[in-house]
Order: structure tokens, then sequence, then C-alpha cells
């Protein structure tokens, strides 16, 4: 069992640790936030006094933080302290810029390195059910894999550096798009005398199916499981799918795609999260389309 370094133990963060810990590591971890730390230490993971205290003997360091920027100071901070050869992995959803940055770092100290960002939210970092999306070298992958099968039920390696941002990006465009169009379909069957369990039992086994449909439909009744049947509570939070939609956007101006959809998902999902939305599961946006609050 390895020594695992683990900086950043929120909603997500805190969960990993924890089932890395379970699986018989020994796991050294630092958070900003003495409640992160408590949550954490709860769980059985050791608490360092710094990051660069954490990083200090680990053969592998996670980290799990909020935006780039973030990620690029945490990395500059322990890089120092890290022997070269150590594997550092980036679970942060953060730009692929500042992904390719971080590896550039890592690299320069002779350290390999994965950007694996994660879907499956709070329940699968809890669980450990999670699915990592993972950019970096053959070599780094076959590292890492092990480690990151303690924390999820699927890993996928979709190329060199900054490309598993780059795959946890253009699906939640796709996402976002698909939800704002399943629940426009539901507002205009409204208006028309359409009942929610009718336009369900036809799209969903037609050409109109899809996840934001089959498995998450953002109105109550059709399926029992998504969050519109328990008051539209996140699930993956409005905010969440706003800050990825905008990393779309600038991953598509940076590198000349137009995606006019994607640019309207973003704009919907600002105005959504400006109307107070934010902290509500993405697919509240059908309260937007209806053009008012209540369900
Ligand atoms: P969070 O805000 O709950 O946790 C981030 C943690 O990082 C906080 O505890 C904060 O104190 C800590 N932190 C910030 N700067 C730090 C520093 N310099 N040193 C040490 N700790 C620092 O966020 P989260 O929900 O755990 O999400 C983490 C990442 O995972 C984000 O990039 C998010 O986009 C992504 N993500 C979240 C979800 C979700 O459902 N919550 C799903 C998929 C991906």
């Amino acid at each position: 069992m390895a020594i695992i370094a683990f900086i950043g133990l929120g909603n997500m963060g805190g969960p990993m640790a924890g089932n890395l810990r379970k699986a018989g590591h020994e796991v050294r971890a630092f958070d900003l936030s003495q409640v992160s730390k408590d949550a954490a230490a709860e769980l059985g993971v050791g608490i360092a006094g710094s990051a660069r205290e954490a990083v200090a003997e680990a053969e592998i360091v996670v980290t799990m933080l909020p935006a780039g920027k973030h990620v690029l100071a945490v990395w500059a901070d322990i890089l120092p302290e890290i022997r070269p050869g150590t594997l550092l992995i980036d679970s942060s959803t953060i730009d692929v810029d500042s992904a390719r940055k971080a590896h550039a770092m890592a690299g320069e100290r002779g350290c390999l390195s994965l950007d694996a960002p994660v879907s499956g939210g709070v329940g699968g970092a809890k669980g450990a059910t999670l699915t990592f999306m993972v950019g970096g070298s053959e070599e780094a992958f076959a590292l890492g894999q092990p480690v990151l099968a303690r924390m999820g039920r699927r890993t996928v390696h979709c190329g060199a550096a900054g490309n598993g941002q780059a795959a946890k990006i253009c699906n939640n465009m796709i996402l976002g798009i698909s939800m704002i169009g399943v629940s426009e379909a539901f507002v205009l069957a409204e208006k028309l005398g359409l009942s929610h369990q009718s336009l369900f039992d036809v799209a969903s086994t037609s050409s109109g199916q899809c996840w934001s449909l089959n498995t998450y439909c953002p109105v109550p009744g059709p399926v029992p499981t998504s969050p519109a049947n328990n008051d539209y509570k996140a699930g993956f939070a409005s905010a969440l799918m706003l800050k990825d939609l905008k990393l779309s956007q600038e991953a598509a101006q940076a590198a000349g795609a137009s995606t006019p959809l994607g640019a309207a998902a973003a704009q919907l999902y600002g105005i959504h999260n400006a109307w107070g939305e934010g902290g509500a599961d993405f697919s509240a946006i059908i309260h937007l389309l209806r053009g008012r609050p209540e369900v």
C-alpha cells in the first residue's frame, strides 16, 4: 500500500480521501478549511499541518480543488517538496490550459502527472463509483489507474495531457444543452395540453431519448429517482453546470471551435444562477423556461 497525499478535502475530496484510506493506503491530507479537515479525519484520513508537509514522503499526490488557479498555486507550492518520479493526479474540474500548465510544471520537476476529472458527483465520491476521464502519458496512467480504481468504478484514458479535462467539458456541454432541450419540450407540452407522462412515454422510447430525459427527467413523476421528485435538490448543482459550460466556452474560443448551442446554454445557466437557483439541481432550469420559480 502507498503513502498518498490528498490536498482539497471538500464535498468531493473528503470522501475520496476516505475511500483511499478504506482501501488500506496511508493518506496524509490537507485543506485550508478546519471543517473539511475535521470531516476527513473522521473517515480515518491523517491530517498534515500544511500541503508541503502532506506531500513530503508521498508516492502519489492527489489534488481536488475548486479551479485552475488553485491547482497551479498548490502544485507550485508543493512541487519543490516532492521527490522526482512521484505521480501527481489532479481530479478537479479546471480549464484545459491550466491542466496542461500543471503537467508541464510536474514534468520540469521530473514527476509524472495525470489530469483526471470526475463525473458522478458527491454520491459517486462517497460510494467510490466515480468515472475518471484521464489525460497523461501511458506510464502515468498505468501507475495511477489502480489508485483511481479505489475511488471510482470506471477509468477512461482519453489521451495526452489535458485530454481528461477536454472530455469532461465536452460531455457536460452535451448535458447542459440536452437538459435545456428536454425542459423546453415539457414546457411546450404543458402549453399544448399534453401530459408529462404522455410526452415521456413517447419521447423516452423514440428519437428524443437521452440521459436528460430517460434518467434525469426534469419534471416530477416519470422517473421517480430524478431530482425533480425531490424538490430539485442537487444532484448536480446549477452553479457547477454553469462553471463547466463557461470552461467549455473558454476552450471553444481558444481552439476556434463554433459552439453556438453551448454558448446559449452558458447564457441560460448564467441567468438561472442570477435568478437564485444556483444551488438547485441543474434540471431546475425548467423553472426559468416556464418563467416562474415554482414547480
Ligand atoms: P468544495 O468547494 O466542496 O471543495 C474544495 C476544497 O478545496 C475546499 O474544502 C477548500 O477549502 C479547498 N481548498 C481551496 N484552496 C485550497 C488550498 N490552497 N489548499 C488546500 N485546500 C484548498 O468543492 P467540491 O464540490 O469538492 O469540488 C471539487 C472539484 O471537483 C471542483 O473542481 C468541482 O468542479 C469538481 N466536481 C464537483 C462535483 C460535485 O458534484 N461537487 C462533481 C464533479 C466535479
